[in-house]
């Protein structure tokens, strides 16, 4: 197929449908089968400008750019016990093998936008990533997708600044451990209040430590937020700090989890905010970084609108602008996030 710098490529390979340890658990196939069903009804899986590319997997020296070694060969060992790593993250004799693969996916979407053969990505992959932490996975995850991405592209393009925006409903902890220290990668994460929420972690007062300080960034939203206070964390916090912080690229977790219609949160986002959230990230990009964005899939339980959700992301990918609404709702956290990193960046 032709490639042009103006594709947007999506990662895919129905080898992610195969990652099922457990019946009935919510990170199921079915998840990723309602997204892709959605994009091809809405005809964005064979549009021109839309390239779908298949993944390699993740070698274990790509894992280990991220996981302790220890660690991988956990998942590695549990994988041919059939143990579970926990209670939520249940471990099939397959999980290994995929969860490498939606690894290599996502080193793929990045590649793909680093060396310019595409202007942004979306990594339509599973099992999610943003929970594992260098030492342990949890909450559906094993290796953290996002995070690896990141350091292979260091490695490989030597990328010295990425910006992290985790808009899945539950903190991003596995991410947020990773890069805590690491002062090349902001990360902000809107998510739940922890107190409401798995993994109970993502509280304002973390901020990155070390190098790392005023690094990370938690926002954590009152139960029942919807596209009001989404659209108010955006203007007040990712505008000023992206622009301060000058990516060489913009990446974002995206959990579907945070819609309203979502079965295991208490948040309420419309699907079209999933649009004009891609766009706040796709024209930073555009002004900042070449238009250099991936998205990268994270968690997100109602099928039906997630589809119609992932529908809205793609059309801003491929060109389209959806308004933010007219309305903001400035919340107490973004305050106190914004006394809190006072000596970090200039947030008025
Ligand atoms: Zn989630």
């Amino acid at each position: 197929m032709k490639r042009s710098r103006m594709d947007t490529v999506l990662i895919y390979s129905e080898k992610y449908l195969e990652h099922r340890p457990s019946l009935s658990h919510p990170e199921c196939p079915e998840r990723l089968e309602a997204i892709v069903g959605a994009l091809k009804r809405a005809g964005y899986w064979s549009s021109s400008g839309v390239r779908v590319v298949g993944p390699s997997p993740a070698s274990r020296a790509d894992l280990e750019l991220v996981h302790d070694s220890k660690y991988v060969d956990l998942v590695e060992n549990l994988s041919r016990s059939g143990r579970p790593l926990d209670l939520d993250t249940p471990v099939g004799s397959n999980t290994f093998e995929i969860a490498s693969l939606a690894a290599g996916g996502t080193i793929v979407a990045g590649r793909e936008v680093m060396s310019g053969e595409a202007k942004n990505a979306s990594a339509l992959v599973r099992p999610p990533g943003h929970h594992a932490t260098r030492t342990m996975g949890g909450g559906f995850c094993y290796f953290n997708n996002l995070a690896i991405m990141i350091e292979a592209l260091k490695r490989e393009f030597g990328l010295k600044r990425v910006f992290v925006i985790d808009v899945d409903a539950h903190c991003g902890n596995g991410t947020e451990d990773i890069f805590y220290d690491d002062a090349s990668v902001l990360y902000l994460s809107i998510h739940q209040d922890p107190r409401t929420l798995y993994p109970g972690t993502g509280f304002v007062e973390e901020i990155g430590a070390g190098d790392g300080e005023g690094y990370t960034v938690n926002v954590p939203m009152p139960s029942g937020s919807g596209d009001a206070e989404y659209a108010g964390v955006m203007h007040e916090l990712f505008l000023p700090l992206s622009e301060a912080f000058k990516p060489e690229l913009i990446a974002v977790s995206v959990g579907f989890d945070a819609l309203a219609e979502d079965p295991l949160t208490q948040l309420r986002l419309s699907t079209s905010a999933y649009g004009w959230l891609a766009r706040y990230a796709v024209e930073q990009a555009e002004r900042l970084c070449d238009g250099r964005t991936i998205f990268v899939l994270e968690g997100g339980y109602a099928l039906e609108a997630s589809g119609r959700a992932a529908v809205n992301l793609v059309k801003v990918l491929t060109g389209e602008r959806p308004n933010p609404p007219v309305k903001r709702q400035r919340l107490g956290v973004v305050d106190e996030i914004k006394h809190l990193l006072v000596d970090n960046w200039p947030l008025k």
